[in-house]
């Protein structure tokens, strides 16, 4: 019998997308699948088969990031520290078991030539705006160095009210932040059943919700597995956060070997869908969503160059309007002040209007600081009318 119990699966009435069409993959895994609790370490096999799935997505051109829990469960072993554990317990664990577990996947993933990167976010890192464009920054040029990311939580340093506390959520702001369209969350159960499995061993498991409503919310018991942080709630608050940001996202069951490829094989387990996608859904946010902060005005050029899909370069921009922050929202007006777009300005007010008017390659001079070639890089734009 497959792990899960009693399944029985609800024919999808929408169908599903193949894994094939998906570019840029967020693979979150649970610390229950990772590591064996009762020896304190990681499931070597185990984890040799997912990177071998991984490897597969990664050698067919889409570009995939990890987030990895695991780090306080493999930690607090090897600490020696008990069952329950203060705050300062669990960040002293995440210390310990961090280090063991990023170079677990770094050797796994080695044997498929791949890098990986290790980056440890809070949860300012990804809601505040000024740090939210490092971090994107940072993940796009590991992608595009075809490294992979390996994310986690940077629980040594986040005190419980500014943390995350489980890699769902966490898993759902990485995959909003690197503009992914699938996010996949590897977890002890199937996916989503109509009611707690544990209290009702004939609940069906949904294929496919095509929308998070109050009802699907209801479906999600509070249970979460002794190791893992996230039940069913904080995977359906990544599900509503996924998919309003364009991406879909899947629930699956991870106890197996190579979980990836029976997803891709029509495993059971559940999809969670968008309407939109990431860039859509990205451009939407920045367009109605923020609060203007100010303006930069550009010349005929500059505006004619956006139109076509550029960024907006220093050079183009003619003069600064308000006092903002770098990652604020700002307009983009043209030289008589016509609003033709916003976006997220990489540098504040004061840079800003040392730089306006000059090139690129003169920033570092001017500033001191080698800064962004672009002060409106184009997908941190949504333009008037598009
Ligand atoms: N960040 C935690 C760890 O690595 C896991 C949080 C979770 O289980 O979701 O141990």
């Amino acid at each position: 019998m497959r792990p899960g119990g009693n399944v029985s699966s609800r024919r999808p009435v929408t169908q599903v997308p193949s894994l094939d069409r998906f570019n840029r993959i967020v693979v979150k895994v649970g610390s229950s699948l990772l590591v064996d609790a009762s020896r304190g370490s990681v499931k070597k096999s185990w984890l040799n088969a997912l990177v071998a799935d991984i490897a597969a997505l990664h050698q067919r051109g889409a570009s995939v990031l990890v987030v990895s829990s695991g780090a306080i469960a493999l930690g607090r072993t090897v600490a020696g520290l008990k069952r329950v554990m203060k705050l300062e317990d669990s960040q002293a664990s995440a210390a310990v078991g961090q280090i063991a577990l990023s170079s677990e996947w770094a050797q796994a993933l080695r044997k498929h030539s791949i890098v990986a990167g290790q980056v440890l976010l809070t949860l300012q890192d990804t809601e505040e705006r000024r740090r939210y464009l490092n971090a994107r920054a940072t993940l796009g040029r590991l992608m595009a160095m075809r490294a992979i990311p390996i994310i986690n939580e940077n629980d040594t340093v986040a005190t419980s009210e500014i943390r995350y506390g489980d890699n769902d959520r966490l898993a759902a702001r990485v995959a909003t932040m690197a503009s992914a369209d699938l996010l996949i969350l590897l977890s002890d159960v199937a996916g989503l059943y109509e009611a707690p499995p544990s209290d009702n061993a004939h609940a069906r498991l949904l294929a496919v919700v095509e929308r998070v409503t109050p009802e699907i919310e209801g479906m999600a018991g509070g249970a979460a597995s002794e190791l893992s942080r996230g039940g069913m709630r904080t995977k359906i608050e990544a599900a509503r956060m996924a998919t309003a940001a364009g991406a879909h996202m899947i629930i699956a069951d991870g106890r197996v070997d190579h979980p990836i490829a029976r997803v891709a094989e029509g495993g059971l387990c559940t999809w969670f869908l968008t309407a939109s996608n990431p860039i859509a859904a990205r451009k939407i946010w920045i367009g109605g969503s923020l609060e203007l902060k100010g303006a930069v005005f550009v010349d005929p050029g500059a505006a004619a160059a956006l139109a076509g899909g550029k960024s907006l370069l220093p050079a183009g921009v003619t003069r600064i309007e308000g006092v903002f922050s770098r990652g604020d929202c700002v307009a983009i007006r043209d030289e008589r002040g016509a609003e033709i777009g916003r976006g997220l300005v990489a540098y504040d007010a004061l840079h800003a209007e040392r730089i306006r008017g000059r090139k690129s390659r003169d920033i570092a001079h001017i500033l001191g600081t080698p800064g962004r070639a672009e002060m409106i890089h184009r997908d941190d734009m949504a333009l008037a009318g598009r």
